[in-house]
Order: C-alpha cells, then structure tokens, then sequence
C-alpha cells in the first residue's frame, strides 16, 4: 500500500480545461473586476443554490467579516466562541471592538446560548457565534437573547456552506452570515467569501463598503475597504458550483465510513448526526477520552508518523493567543468545556478525491 502523505484536506479541483473557457472570455472582455458579468452571474448562482435571497460577494472570509461588523456599525463589546479560527476574534479587534469570550457546548461545539446572558454589559451591541464544522447553533435561543437585548447577529458560517436545518438554509439566521470560499472549504473560489444579506438595501451598503465606499464617479458614502472579488475567482466558484454535488456526496460517503469503522473504537467519540439538519460533511473532528490508549497528543503523533497530517482544530483556543490572552473573558476557569475539547480535538482528513486506501491506512493507524 502506498504512504503517501495525506493531509486534513485537499482542495477541490475540477478539470483545469473546464476552465479554459472562462478565461478566454475574461481576455474578450477585459473585465478583470469590480463586479463584472462573472461576479453577477456567482451572486445568482449562489443565492438560488444557497436558497438565500441577497448575497454580497468578497475576496476573502476575513474581509467579509470586517465589513459585516462595519455595515451594522457594531462597537463597544462583542460576545464570541474562543473555540474557532483566529479570524474571527481578529475582525472585532481590527474593528477596535472588545470581544467578549463565552463557552460552548460540548455536543455541538458551539457557543452557549445559556451562557450568553451572563456576559452581557452596557457596552454589548453583538454576539459573533460560529456554526464550527457547519454544525448549527442554537440559533433560536440565540435570537430570542439578541432580542431582548437588543443586540445584532452576526454568524461567522465559513464553515457552514450548504448547511439547512428544518426552515432551509441555515445563512438565513442573524443579521448577516459569513461565508468563506478558501481553498480548505467545501465550496472554494481559490480565495473567497460572502456576506448573506437580509435585503437589497443592506446588500446596497455592503457593496459601498467592499469598493471603497464609492456608490458613483463623485460620490463616496463611507470609508470603505478593497474587499471586491475578481472575475477569475467568480468565475471558477461557477465552474465549482457545476460539481458540487459531486464533492458533497463523497464527503457523505468518507464521513459514513469513518463512523462505521470508528464506532466500536474504545475512547473516539464522534459527535452524534442531528436527523433535522442537512449537513456539509466539512469536517470530521473526533475527541479522544481518557479510555484510548494513547493520549490525543500522542496519536496525532503517531498518525504524523505514518504521513498522516490529522489537525487539532480548535487548538489551541483563540483566547490562548497573546492579543487575547489577558482578557478577563480568556482565563480558562471561565471555558472549562471549550479549554477540555481543545484538549482532545482531532479532526481527520475528508475531502472528495481521498481514496478507500488512504482511509484504510486512518482507520487502521486509529486502531492502536
Ligand atoms: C476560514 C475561516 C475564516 C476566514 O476565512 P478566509 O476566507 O480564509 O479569510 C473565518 N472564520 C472561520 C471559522 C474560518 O474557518
């Protein structure tokens, strides 16, 4: 059997003559950006397949969040999961916001929605919850507090493309919703993102504020930022949309293999599949308890050790960085369950073009 390295993911490529054709009519056309044909074309592609109603286009996941935070005028204090990619602490402090760390819950990896409450002060205007590995918050509690309190929602769903739960797509929820299309996603543009708007006038301020705050040759409204995507970026999301189908279904497949082959395995819990959510199969995180033989640590070691690149995501937590560490919200006494889950993540490789072999190799580098 070939060793290989494999790694926690591998982007999705479709066949790169695929693709000729898109670039021959950006060299007819000339236009290379600011929302050009292609750029229009993805923003209706992705609302009818996404099933949302007003999507604003970004170069990037970052800058989509940035923006989104701008676009509702957040400041003051944001509350937010420690248990995510540094990105989303990063846009409140790029905003100048104070982000406000509050636990999660150890089935779905989220914040808790029981303990927001408690963290709320004067200074809150927003809660920044992430749906991590495209498993939905509890985005009906969640409301139910933003309500009362009158605080925005902002979902960072970079994780959560193509994610519905009972009502339809799960972008719906909140304000805005975030997407991102980096290479390591589901549904990758190369470098990408999206804000999901409720309507076309936020959506108009939204694309204010990706292109400089310029709404005509002689009028400038905000101080915006560069966040536009490019035709070719747009163009090759339309191109990857055409097999998307594809790459969720062997996405489906590799994550059903894992949890029959993994199930009896003494100390792996795999979190449990919710029957009402129709899910992105974007990652596979397992935890590894006290039962395993080996310490979490030692078997990503081992997998390393057999050309196995498994992650630790979420570790360590954002509040364990030194832009965060001193917050009264990042001690550890204050996130018993985020800081005992960072402890025992590993998420394994899942992407479309992983074969049985190499999930063979997993599954038995796993069985120690
Ligand atoms: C990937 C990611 C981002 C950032 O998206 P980019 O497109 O890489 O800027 C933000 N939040 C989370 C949770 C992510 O996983």
């Amino acid at each position: 059997m070939s060793n290989k390295p494999v790694f926690v993911t591998q982007p999705y490529l479709p066949p790169l003559e695929e693709f000729i054709p898109y670039l021959e009519k950006i060299w007819d056309n000339k236009i290379l950006t600011n929302g050009g044909p292609y750029h229009q074309e993805l923003e209706k592609a992705l609302c009818e397949y996404l099933g949302v109603e007003h999507i604003a286009l970004f170069a990037n996941g970052t800058l989509a969040l940035v923006s989104a935070l701008q676009a509702l005028r957040v400041t003051g204090e944001v509350i937010t999961t420690p248990y995510s990619f540094v990105a989303t602490a990063h846009s409140l402090l790029w905003n100048g916001i104070k982000p406000v760390f509050v636990d999660i819950d150890p089935s779905t990896f989220n914040l808790k929605a029981e303990k927001i409450e408690a963290a709320i002060t004067p200074q809150t205007t927003a809660i920044l919850p992430v749906h991590c590995y495209g498993y939905p918050c509890d985005t009906d509690r969640i409301q139910q507090i933003a309500d009362s309190y009158g605080l925005k929602v902002i979902y960072d769903a970079a994780h959560a493309f193509g994610v519905k739960d009972q009502g339809g797509s799960i972008l719906r929820h909140g304000d805005l919703s975030i997407l991102s299309f980096h290479a390591t996603k589901v549904f990758n543009t190369f470098e990408g993102g999206a804000i999901i708007c409720p309507d076309s006038k936020t959506k108009q301020r939204i694309d204010y504020l990706k292109n400089f705050g310029i709404a005509d040759e002689t009028t400038v409204v905000a101080p915006g930022i560069n966040g536009k995507m490019s035709e070719i970026h747009a163009a090759f999301g339309l191109l990857q949309l055409q097999h998307i189908d594809r790459v969720f279904s062997r996405r489906q497949e590799i994550d059903e293999i894992y949890r029959e082959q993994l199930k009896d395995v003494k100390g792996i819990h795999i979190a449990e599949k919710s029957e009402e959510v129709s899910a992105n199969y974007s990652y596979f995180p397992i935890l590894i308890e006290a039962e395993y033989p080996l310490s979490r640590d030692e078997l990503y070691q081992r997998l390393k050790d057999n050309n196995i690149f498994a992650r630790r995501y979420f570790y360590p937590l954002i509040t364990e960085f030194p832009m965060y560490r001193g917050l009264p919200s990042s001690q550890r006494s204050g996130l018993p369950v985020a800081s005992e889950i960072a402890g025992k993540v590993l998420c394994l490789p899942i992407y479309p073009d992983i074969s049985n072999n190499e999930l063979s190799r997993i599954i038995a580098a796993l069985k120690v």
